[in-house]
C-alpha cells in the first residue's frame, strides 16, 4: 500500500480559525490603548476635551453607520461607551462585540 497522496496539511493553527487579525490579537493581548485599537479597525478618533469620540461599529441607523461620534472613548481608563447603544467595556470586550467571539 504506497502512501503517496496523502494531504500535506496539518499544521492547522487554532490562532487562524478566529479569523481576528494577528495584529488585533497582539494588541489586546498587550491591552493596547483603544486609539491605536480603532486604527485596526479602520475606525477615525476624534479628541474633545480628555476623551476620544468615534462612530459606534455596534449599531446602525437605517442599515448604514452612524455620521455623528457617540461612541465616548476614555484614554485614562481605557475604555469605551457609547452614548447611542449603551455598549460600553475595556479593548478586549470591545474586540469581542465587534467580531462576536470570546477572547477570554
Ligand atoms: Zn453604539
Amino acid at each position: 500500500m504506497p502512501n503517496a497522496t496523502s494531504p500535506a496539511h496539518g499544521n492547522t493553527c487554532p490562532e487562524r480559525s478566529r479569523g481576528i487579525p494577528d495584529a488585533v490579537i497582539a494588541s489586546v493581548k498587550n491591552n493596547t490603548s483603544f486609539p491605536a485599537l480603532l486604527r485596526q479597525y479602520g475606525i477615525q478618533t476624534t479628541k474633545k476635551g480628555k476623551s476620544l469620540f468615534a462612530t459606534c461599529p455596534f449599531h446602525e441607523i437605517d442599515g448604514h453607520p452612524e455620521n455623528t461620534a457617540s461612541l465616548s472613548i476614555d484614554p485614562t481608563l481605557n475604555l469605551y461607551h457609547c452614548f447611542s447603544c449603551n455598549a460600553k467595556g475595556n479593548v478586549i470586550q470591545f474586540v469581542m462585540e465587534i467580531e462576536k467571539v470570546t477572547l477570554v
